[in-house]
């Protein structure tokens, strides 16, 4: 049998995955397993999925050939633009498709968690349109920061609820989260944002999300002859995005896989989000996988410039394919990140969020030939980084002199 990268019947990839959950949510976690394969496959889901991705979040989302960024590193760049979807990234195709699965589980109740605040907007304004009552736990130094994002999700109609512990965020949001499922097992769907958490998660997460590469694939052949690129180059947090990027090529080893994590201030540094570069196998969330851990195992706190790949952790098929040498992984520092931003920001005139300015830096890592056809994906736009980008001018380069 051919070797695959995706999800095992028993919820693994390779020695990665799983379902550590308490007793109390193993009734609740069941249902959907057994529940959710049979909802997303069906007629019914699709239309309504679909035609929501179409007419609500403005899919599909663009590829955009990068005339001038491919000259400067000498390939064929594609932009897959998830910049331009409602709510503006990716996180929108997943939020939409759970909430529908929500509904069709007759669940009455959503609760998210959001570190830098766009899963809580995207989880937020799905459940605006399906009127359903919202919860958002979120640490109190991402409310603090994040400001914009906790007003647009109050006035989306959700309850932004603080958390206190640990740093104060997104980590410590999560665990809230989870206490808060535990409570109301049975009433509560829990919209997790990433491609983490304990199966079925990573894959239900994966599978909503992998319209972006079921669309590469339509826009490569329509556009170059042939329906796979050379390279796929995605950022990764949790995953999301990554995951469906790849989705539809990650057994296709002419297809090579390029991720981007955050390295902070240096993979080495202690002050860092470079999980797959430094972490070491543990229980985080519901998963086994990589995990930052201080030298006696407790989770060390995540720092990035970009608040959405700030996770000491990172989803299960990301340690399998590192283990595997699937993908390539580079460790992208805070000051290549923004220098980045300002490049495709003066070059092709599209400012990128922080996150997917981590995808655009590992251009410069990888070794291309003019014949190369990558596809990146700009997993969100840049507006809710133009304070950071102003103030970090100073990594920009010869573009910070403005
Ligand atoms: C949340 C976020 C990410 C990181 O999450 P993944 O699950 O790894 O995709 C990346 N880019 C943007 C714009 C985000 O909002």
């Amino acid at each position: 049998m051919k070797q695959t990268y995706l999800v095992d019947k028993n919820g693994y990839y390779g020695e990665f995955g799983g379902a550590y959950v308490p007793e109390i949510l193993q009734a609740p976690l069941n249902a959907i397993k057994e529940q959710y394969l049979d909802i997303i496959e069906s007629e019914e889901f699709q239309r309504e999925y679909m035609e929501l991705l179409r007419d609500y979040v403005g899919r599909p989302s663009p590829l955009y050939r990068a005339a001038r960024m491919s000259r400067r590193y000498g390939c064929e760049l594609y932009l897959k633009r998830e910049d331009l979807n409602h709510t503006g990234a990716h996180k929108i195709n997943n939020t939409v498709g759970q909430i529908l699965l929500a509904r069709k589980m007759g669940k009455r109740r959503v609760i998210a968690e959001t570190g830098a605040g766009q899963h809580g907007v995207a989880t937020a304004t799905v459940c605006a349109l399906m009127d359903m009552p919202c919860l958002i736990y979120m640490g109190a130094a991402d409310m603090e920061r994040q400001r914009l994002n906790v007003e647009r999700m109050k006035m989306l109609g959700a309850e932004v609820r603080a958390v206190h512990s640990g740093n104060d965020t997104l980590s410590n949001a999560v665990d809230e989260a989870i206490r808060d499922w535990c409570q109301h097992p049975d009433e509560t769907f829990y919209i997790i944002g990433s491609a983490v958490g304990p199966h079925p998660y990573p894959d239900m997460v994966a599978r909503l999300q992998s319209i972006i590469s079921k669309e590469i694939k339509e826009q490569l052949q329509e556009k170059i002859g042939r329906n796979h690129p050379d390279y796929l180059v995605a950022c990764v947090g949790g995953g999301s995005n990554a995951a469906g990027t790849i989705y539809h090529y990650i057994d296709d080893d002419r297809v090579k896989i390029v991720l981007a994590e955050a390295g902070g201030k240096g993979a080495d540094s202690g002050h860092t989000a470079a999980t797959i570069n430094v972490g070491r196998v543990g229980i985080l969330h519901g998963s086994r996988t990589l995990v930052m851990q201080t030298p006696d195992g407790q989770v060390m706190e995540a720092e990035s410039i970009s608040a959405g790949l700030d996770y000491p952790g990172v989803g299960p098929m990301y340690a399998n394919l590192a283990a595997r040498n699937r993908a390539t992984v580079f460790s992208i520092n805070d000051d290549e990140a923004v220098r980045a931003a300002y490049e495709l920001t003066r070059t092709e005139g599209i400012i990128p969020a922080l996150e997917s300015a981590h995808a655009v830096a590992a251009l410069g890592k990888m070794e291309l030939k003019p014949t190369d056809v990558v596809v990146l994906t700009v997993s969100g736009r840049g507006d809710k980084d133009v304070e950071t980008y102003l103030a970090n001018k100073a990594m920009a380069g010869e573009y910070g002199n403005f």
